[in-house]
Formats: C-alpha cells, structure tokens, sequence
C-alpha cells in the first residue's frame, strides 16, 4: 500500500482546515502539511449547501479569519461571497497547494512505539485504498454528517404526490416558481428559505412545531462600511471584529443572567415589526429560553416582509400525516404542497465518523474528555476544530489553530514526540459537552466527549477567556503528558 508522510495532516478543506493551512504555513514554516477533503471542493459547509438563500446568520467580521479582512459590504453575507472568501483565502496563501481532493478520511490508528499516526483514505470514484502517516492530525472536518441530514419519520412521506427536499441535497434546478411550498422546521435554514423561496413561490408556508427566537439585524453594517472606508483595511477589521465579538458576549451574559428581560425584549421587537394584530405568542415565542439554543437572526426583517406581504405564513401545529396533495395537521387542518421541504436539521458527527485507535484499542469518543475543547483526554497527537455555540465557529477555530501550531513548536523545541492530555485530577466532575437543548446537540449527546467542570477540561463559550488562556496560557500545564521518541527509533 502507497505510504507518504507528513508532519502534519489536516482532515477537511473547510473555513477550519483552510484556515488551519494558513497558521502553519506562518507558524511552524518548516513542517510538511497536507490537507485531505473527501469531497471535490475547498469550502465545505459554503460549497455543499445551495439552497435558495443560503446565508451566514452572523457577521462576517468574526465568522472571517483574524488574518484576512471581510471586505465586502454586506456583514451578513450570502453563502457565495463566503465561499468566494474562503476559497481566494486558499489561493493567496498557497494553502490550495495542500489539498488532496477525493480524499476521504476513514481510519487513524496510532502507534505509540512509533509516535505516529497511520490515516486510511478512501480516494476518487473508485474509493481505492491509500494510507499515510503523520505526526499530528487535525481534525477540521466540522460537525455533522455530509452524507445525508436530519430528517424524523414522518408518516404518509411515500403517498404524497409532491416533491420532497431536504436542503442539504438541493436539487441543481429546482423550478418553484409559482408553487405551493410547505418548509418545516424553525430553525436557522427554515427562516433563511422561507423568505427567498417567497420572492418567486406562489405561497410559503412554515411550519414549525414550537417557535424559534428570531432577532432582525441590518444586513449591511454602517458603522463598519464608514471605518473601513476611513481607515487601513486589517485595523478597522479588527476594531469592528472587538465591537461584535464584545456585543455578543454581553448579549449572551445579559440572556443567561435576565431570561426574562431579553426574552421580552426580543419578543417586543418581533411585535414591532408584525404589528399589533399577528400572534406573536403562538409563533414567534418560544418555550424555551434565550441562548438555550441558537438565536436565529433575519437580514433587515426579511422573513417578517414576507409575513406582512402575505407571500410567506407561519403554522405552529404538529404533523399528523403526509397526504397525496400536502400535509395534515393534528389539528386537523390542511397544508396543501407542490413540494414540501424538510428543514429538520443536521446530523451531528464528530470528528468526521473516522474510527481511531490506540496501540490497536478503539477509541470511544463518549468515553474521553475534551480537552481546551479541542483535544481529548488520552488521545495524543490529536486536535480538532471545533467553534463557539455562542458566537462565530471561526473565532474559536483560529484560537485553535494557534494552539495547535504552539504546542506543535513546543514539541519540537523540547524534542517531544508525543502529547496526550491526562486526566489525572479527581476533583475534576464529568459535565454534558455542550449545555444546548438543540434538536441537533440533543440526539447526540450520547455519543459526543463530556466536559470537564473545571479548567482546562470546561469550555468557557468565551472568545476573550479563550484568547488570553491559548494564546498566552503554558503549553506544559501540568495535564498534557509528554513523551520522547522511543530510543531505539532515535539511533535508528
Ligand atoms: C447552513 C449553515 C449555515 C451556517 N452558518 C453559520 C454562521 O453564520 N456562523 C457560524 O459561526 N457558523 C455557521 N454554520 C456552522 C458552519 O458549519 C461553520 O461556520 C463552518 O463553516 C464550519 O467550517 P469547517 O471547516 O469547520 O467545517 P465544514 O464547513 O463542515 O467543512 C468540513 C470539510 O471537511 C470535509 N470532510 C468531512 N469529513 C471528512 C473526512 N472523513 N475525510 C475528508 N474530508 C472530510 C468536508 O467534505 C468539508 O469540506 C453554519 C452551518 C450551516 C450548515
């Protein structure tokens, strides 16, 4: 079997693992890098999703790299212009030079003798064997399974005469002009569809079973469009990134500390924009409350136009059963469809469904803790990107990249070959990885690491925690283990 060897192998040529490619060319220039992408493009989650819409639903001035300004005017931007951005990040920095395409990452075994890992690949059309080895792997290939998303069982799917989509296998010339559309779900790509399919559908109805949060935001930031007109690109890049990435973190605080107040806030806004006779409580306020799951955000109250301009609804009602010509409710009531779009969500999968091994033992991710939220507990050579719940996945996955490129020159400086955090405080308690009661987070609890209750086994969701305990904090923390090469490999 064909074998190369790199120092580094990065999983994924997404935001991360583009993004990854850019830290070590900068940080650690004297090591060999390459990036496996099972699929045929850089972008990942901007290339695989082309529904109608398709959307950042946070600003771009901290879902951007902290290397390379957004310059476009929109702060909320369309799926394209990101992958525009992500994919000339690739270019400029050389990182496209890295990627192996149709590389599909299966297995990783690692050997302690060796200090290595051995990476499987399924390659091409053919899915044809191939391996490699490398001294650290980098996880970057984001949170849910490619392969097919979310969708429950519904009852009556095969009676009806319609067309039935999911978004994250957008047909490429879906005709819906003039239709009858039926979107279920509440979520993040419910509220982006909803609006852009009514620009052209006959109708658009959501239909979610309980409501969402759902915050109006102008696409186009101003304060940010005057300071970079005024000032070099990367310093007002950066001022605007501090304004969100602070505003965020006081949101957040202010919605676990006063529910009440944000809830009525948010509520009061939805309010002004539907006016005083839609039915706010029924649709637009959840049972839940904010920041126990994702905010959806709305670019200039889009999806609030399409109610008012009667090109879009909102049903909150459950599903009885699938018909011939639509969907009916246990209510009783009637959803007629010329096509129905399942907007039901993600599967989430960690660490891209690759099997690891230790020395021969699987590895059962349930079984580790997450370490720094990006390392496992006695996994060695191993980091994954993994962004924030509560503000932009990107913040986080520089952070970590930064680390990762930290410990990897720390290694090298002390001639370790090996690092494994341990986990050897007893006081530490196991804790849920992420405290979300998402649809998504929820059905794989089960399978995804815990959390530690203290540091540097909790996640804190905080960028500014983050920045000072990454950047600056000690790589040797007393947790992570080190370890030598095996003296016989070093005369070898
Ligand atoms: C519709 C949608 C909108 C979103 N909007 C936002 C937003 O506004 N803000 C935000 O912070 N987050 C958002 N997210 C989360 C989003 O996924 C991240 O922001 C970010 O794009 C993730 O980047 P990534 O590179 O880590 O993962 P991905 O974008 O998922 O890329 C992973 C890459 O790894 C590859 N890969 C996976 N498994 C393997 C394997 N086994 N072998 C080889 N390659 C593999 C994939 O093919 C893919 O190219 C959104 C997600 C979705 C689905």
């Amino acid at each position: 079997m064909q074998q190369e060897h790199f120092d580094v192998l990065v999983v994924g040529a997404g935001l991360s693992g583009v993004g990854a490619g850019y830290h070590l060319k900068t940080r650690c220039p004297g090591k060999t890098y390459a990036i496996l992408e099972g699929r045929e493009a850089i972008g990942g989650t901007w290339d695989l999703f082309r529904y109608p819409g398709i959307r950042s639903d946070s600003d771009m001035y901290t879902l951007g790299y902290s290397f390379r300004p957004w310059r476009e005017a929109k702060a909320i931007a369309d799926g394209p212009s990101i992958l525009k951005y992500v994919r000339e990040t690739a270019r400029d920095y050389g990182v496209d030079a890295h990627i192996r395409f149709r590389h599909r990452v299966v297995a990783a075994s690692w050997s302690s003798e060796d200090a290595l890992w051995t990476v499987e690949v399924e390659r091409g059309d053919e899915t044809e064997r191939v391996s490699f080895t490398a001294g650290f792997l980098f996880m970057c290939g984001g949170y849910y399974d490619y392969a097919e998303g979310h969708t429950p069982d519904f009852a009556g799917t095969d009676r009806f005469k319609g067309q039935i989509v999911h978004p994250q296998h957008w047909p490429e010339r879906m005709d819906y002009a003039g239709k009858r559309v039926v979107v279920i779900g509440s979520g993040a790509t419910a509220v982006t569809l909803v609006p852009a399919m009514a620009e052209t559908a006959g109708h658009v109805t959501m239909l979610q079973r309980s409501p969402t949060y759902v915050v109006s935001r102008p696409a186009e930031d101003q304060f940010a469009n005057r300071l970079r007109a005024r000032l070099p690109a990367q310093l007002a890049y950066q001022i605007i990134r501090w304004r969100n990435v602070l505003g965020g973190m006081y949101f957040f605080n202010l919605a676990r500390k006063k529910p009440a107040q944000v809830k009525a806030g948010i509520i009061d806004m939805v309010r002004g924009h539907m006016g005083p006779d839609y039915d706010v409580d029924t649709h637009f306020t959840p049972r839940y409350n904010p920041w126990d799951q994702r905010l959806c955000l709305v670019p200039d109250a889009d999806l609030f136009d399409a109610i008012k301009a009667g090109k879009a609804s909102v049903v909150t009602d459950e599903i009885d059963t699938f018909t011939e010509h639509g969907i009916r409710l246990k209510s009783g009531q009637e959803l007629a469809a010329d096509i129905i779009v399942t907007a039901t969500g993600l599967k989430m999968q960690l660490l891209s469904g690759v099997a690891f091994d230790i020395d021969g033992a699987p590895v059962d991710l349930a079984k580790t803790m997450s370490y720094k939220g990006m390392m496992y507990s006695d996994v060695p050579n191993l980091a994954s990107a993994f962004g924030y719940t509560n503000a932009s996945w990107t913040l986080k996955c520089d952070l970590t990249c930064e680390y990762v490129c930290r410990l990897i020159n720390f290694m090298d400086k002390r001639g370790y070959a090996a690092a494994t955090p341990r986990k050897t405080d007893p006081t530490v308690a196991e804790v849920p990885w992420l405290d979300f009661t998402s649809g998504y987070v929820q059905r794989a609890i089960d399978k995804l690491p815990r959390q530690g209750s203290k540091r540097p086994w909790k996640l804190y969701q905080n960028y500014a925690l983050d920045l000072i305990t990454l950047r600056f904090g000690a790589v040797d923390d007393g947790t992570m283990e080190f370890k030598r090469r095996a003296t016989k490999q070093r005369a070898a």
